[in-house]
């Protein structure tokens, strides 16, 4: 089959209630090629980091640092390369773009408008998810459907829409947070500690807040926007 045929090819519908192995494993098969999770650290790409080591896929591990990430989040990236024995690939954000960023509208340009917010994770966040998806034919995600209004319609196979089209493997699309948790209390996984201090999503420190009794998940991320909006282009293409 041609690349472009290949890229064409509708995806299988995987059925309700698929087991997480069965997603990745399938995802990792239909993909044909390199695959690696993109790891937040996030308490749901931590789940699927021990998932991957307990299939023995051969899937990498990449992960973005913004410049503006918690501490709490380097400290568990290390505790998890160290438990896992991995080496995680990490992508940086174009220096020159950073510093003209700064340089024309400040630390703290996220807070102008939704327009400069977007513009700031462009920057730090998609542009370098796009060089770590360049060579890559698959990618592994935590996300869930209930996270936000945003994820609702999420599969556990996706065809990302972008050159050189890509698979997307989503194993925990139909889990629910208790799910999560009780993964996590099973395999004493390491978590970032913010996690225990209301932090249930965690993204760059001056745009997450601890959430609040009743307030959803993602709820602490860019908390002075409305949840339609709740995403910064790494899965909202
Ligand atoms: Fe910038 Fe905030 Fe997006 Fe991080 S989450 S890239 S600091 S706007």
């Amino acid at each position: 089959m041609s690349d472009s045929a290949h890229k064409n090819r509708k995806l299988p519908e995987l059925s309700p209630g698929t087991a997480h192995e069965d997603a990745l494993r399938e995802g990792t098969r239909l993909a044909g090629g390199p695959v690696s999770l993109a790891c937040s650290f996030s308490v749901e790409d931590i789940v699927v980091l021990d998932m991957i080591m307990e299939t023995g896929l051969k899937i990498g591990v990449f992960a973005i640092d913004t410049g503006r990430l918690n501490e709490e989040t380097y400290e568990t990236a290390e505790a998890l390369g160290a438990r896992y024995g991995i080496r995680i690939e990490w992508y940086f954000p174009q220096a020159a773009d950073v510093e003209e960023l700064v340089r024309e509208k400040g630390l703290f340009s996220f807070r102008n408008s939704l327009e400069d917010r977007k513009e700031c994770c462009r920057i730090r966040k998609v542009e370098p998810l796009d060089r770590a998806l360049e060579n890559l034919a698959g990618w592994v995600t935590g996300l869930r459907r209930e996270q936000n209004v945003t994820r609702a319609q999420i599969s556990f196979l996706e065809r990302e829409d972008r050159e050189g089209a890509i698979i997307k493997i989503n194993p925990l699309a139909e889990w629910t947070a208790d799910q999560v948790s009780e993964y996590v209390q099973k395999k004493q996984l390491t978590v970032n500690r913010l996690n225990g201090l209301g932090y249930p999503s965690i993204g760059c420190a001056p745009c997450t807040r601890a959430v609040r009794p009743g307030e959803d998940a993602r709820a602490g991320r860019w908390w002075w926007e409305n949840p339609e909006h709740k995403e910064c282009g790494l899965h909202s293409r």
